[in-house]
């Protein structure tokens, strides 16, 4: 029998099943504390808990789905990429970027990605799977562990690794609300941050959640012709849906849209782009460029810096809130679209 994940477990449930064992209803609390709060990576950690209860527990309940394979650390030490294995020997990426009091991990929703997008190592791998509710939050329970022991603690979550967050909609809302619970992780909903490629009824439905993550939209081009070039699932849903989409979902939650646009030379990098781009997104909103991080056997190129710097202080100077990500963590291929999943674990 596979044993019931723990990170995705209801209270209730567990009340119930220790209610079936003779238990009473408080030691689920006892129990979240150690696995929340406390970070605990086995019951037999779980002091208030009698040796005979824990045994059961162990039958019947697992606390992580995820098995540590393998870390890297870039050269400056702010990214760390984790590799994971699943129950069924699939592989997932995640990353902790470090800054000075923030420590954000971003997590993979899928393995592969059905989206395929030209410039992307994880939608060239092609799709494998969904991940689970237990798989999403293990991997930031797994981290928080890890930095638990050093005195500190996960801050922010983004979903930008490996996958498209909103073709995988139940697993992902699922675990942004187990790690805002206040019983659970209980960070704030303002520290999460979920990107998307624009799945229409996916941003839909998020607006009526009564949750305020901030949302990011991987836009990338200023038409829907150029869109579709680099993003060839962009052909499902117009641009002007997706933006009202967005607009609806500012609305409902207050928080602001960031517009993703990643920068590739001779596509959409010139300064009739940027201006096009400035007439076609409505403050308050911001801009995040991310000049591309190269992908194995991908033909893309990165633009020259001065043409960067040059696109950048057009939208400024239009009004337009934007930054500028040199990504981190290139040298061990953690940085925005070089996570892949691979067939088999590597050498360690
Ligand atoms: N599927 C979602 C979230 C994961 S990708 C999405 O596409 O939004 C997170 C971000 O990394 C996206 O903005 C994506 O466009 C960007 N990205 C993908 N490949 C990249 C590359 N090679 N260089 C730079 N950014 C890339
Ligand atoms: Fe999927 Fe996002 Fe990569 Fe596109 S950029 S293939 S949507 S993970």
């Amino acid at each position: 029998m596979q044993r019931q994940q723990l990170y995705e477990t209801p209270r209730e449930s567990l009340v119930a099943w220790l209610q079936q064992h003779g238990e009473p209803a408080f030691r689920a609390k006892q129990i979240e504390e150690w696995v929340w709060k406390r970070s605990a990576s086995s019951f037999d950690a779980m002091m208030n808990v009698g040796k005979s209860l824990q045994e059961s527990l162990k039958a019947q309940f697992s606390i992580s789905p995820l098995e540590w394979v393998k870390k890297e650390r870039s050269e400056d030490g702010e990214t760390t990429k984790y590799l994971w294995k699943l129950h069924d020997g699939h592989f997932v990426e995640s990353v902790l970027i470090e800054a000075p009091g923030r420590m954000t991990v971003c997590v993979s929703s899928q393995v592969g990605c059905p989206v395929g997008c030209a410039f992307c190592a994880s939608g060239r791998a092609g799709f494998l799977r969904n991940l689970t509710t237990a798989e999403i939050v293990g991997q930031v329970m797994e981290i928080n562990r890890e930095l638990m022991r050093l005195g500190q603690k996960v801050s922010h979550v983004v979903f930008m690794g490996m996958g498209e967050p909103l073709r995988n909609y139940e697993a992902v809302v699922a675990a942004i609300r187990t790690l805002i619970h206040p019983d659970r992780l209980g960070l704030s909903q303002r520290r999460i941050t979920l990107s998307t490629v624009g799945v229409v009824e996916g941003i839909r439905a998020l607006a009526t959640e009564g949750i305020a993550i901030n949302l990011a939209f991987s836009l990338h081009a200023p038409s829907q012709e150029v869109r579709k070039k680099i993003i060839p699932y962009a052909r499902h849903y117009e641009l002007g849906d997706i933006l009202r989409a967005l607009e609806e979902y500012r609305k409902a939650t207050g928080r602001d849209i960031t517009y993703e646009y990643i920068l590739l030379a001779g596509i959409n990098d010139s300064p009739d782009d940027a201006h096009a781009l400035i007439r076609l997104i409505k403050p308050p909103c911001s801009v995040n460029l991310i000049p591309y991080n190269p992908v194995a056997g991908v033909a893309l190129k990165r633009p020259e810096t001065d043409r960067i710097v040059a696109f950048r202080d057009i939208l400024k100077k239009g009004g337009i809130v934007t930054t500028c990500r040199f990504t981190k963590g290139r040298d061990i291929a953690a940085a925005c679209g070089q996570l892949a999943f691979v067939e088999h674990a590597p050498a360690l």
